[in-house]
């Protein structure tokens, strides 16, 4: 796909077919795709509908006519300053998160003093992301619908919004790095994961981690998931690690 090119999940395009099923929409304005990609990834598994793009222009036409709840807004914008689309959205009464490079004191100030809920420097963790949207929405009054993911027959719970694992109706302390393991995992029950793929999925694209520190966080999420927990986070030899529990539909 261009760069540039809007692209729309299914759940977005229920919304602008107007069978909003309470869901809170995201729109993502990113101009590199990698960013715009993972975050995407990240916000629709944590429930969210997600419409994206890469300028600003076409930000400012999907703010009129996808009236999202909550933008995730890069400043450095190729076309036109982030600062113009932060100045609509607002007027909007739309949430915005800024996301930006800029890490200068100053140039926070500015885009909160402009009116952004929040604000995210780059490099970021997607996890840390969508718990910031999560806040944000819970601040501007966007209901909150728990999306809760079961497997197992019930055994293992995970609801995305409130960032709660439990397994046979015990809640779970994970880390961020276990809480990224077991969810890119469920993600795709069955599907086998490298340890590569698990670094890039659960530290995001800004860390170059070492695909060994994967086995130790293994280790321990399997230290929490009780009697049983090899059938559960199942080793494939010589290749990586998989969701040994089944999608209850
Ligand atoms: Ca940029």
């Amino acid at each position: 796909m261009e760069i540039g090119a809007p692209c729309w999940g299914s759940r977005a395009l229920a919304l602008l077919d107007g069978q909003d099923d309470g869901v809170a929409s995201i729109l993502i304005v990113e101009d590199e795709r990698d960013i715009r990609e993972l975050l995407r990834r990240y916000l629709e598994r944590a429930g969210h509908s997600v419409l994206s793009t890469g300028t600003g222009a076409e930000a400012l036409l999907l703010l009129a006519s996808a009236a999202p709840d909550l933008v995730l807004l890069d400043l450095g914008l190729p076309d036109i300053d982030g600062l113009e689309v932060l100045d609509t959205a607002t007027v909007m009464g739309v949430a915005v998160i800024a996301l930006t490079a800029r890490s200068s004191v100053e140039d926070r100030i500015r885009g909160l003093q402009r009116g952004a809920d929040d604000y995210v420097s780059k490099p970021f963790s997607p996890q840390e992301v969508v718990l910031r949207v999560a806040a944000v929405l819970g601040r501007h009054g966007v209901t909150d619908q728990s999306d809760v993911d079961s497997f197992g027959g019930g055994r293992l719970r995970i609801d995305a919004a409130r960032h709660e694992v439990s397994l046979d109706g015990q809640l779970l302390d994970l880390t961020p790095s276990e809480w990224g393991v077991l969810t890119t995992l469920a993600g795709s029950p069955g599907r086998v994961y490298s340890r590569a793929e698990l670094v890039n999925r659960v530290r995001g694209y800004e860390f170059a981690a070492y695909e060994r520190t994967i086995d130790s966080h293994v280790k321990n999420l399997r230290r929490k998931l009780g009697d049983d927990p090899a059938s559960i986070v199942e080793t494939v030899l010589g290749v990586g690690y998989r969701l040994g529990l089944r999608h209850d539909s």
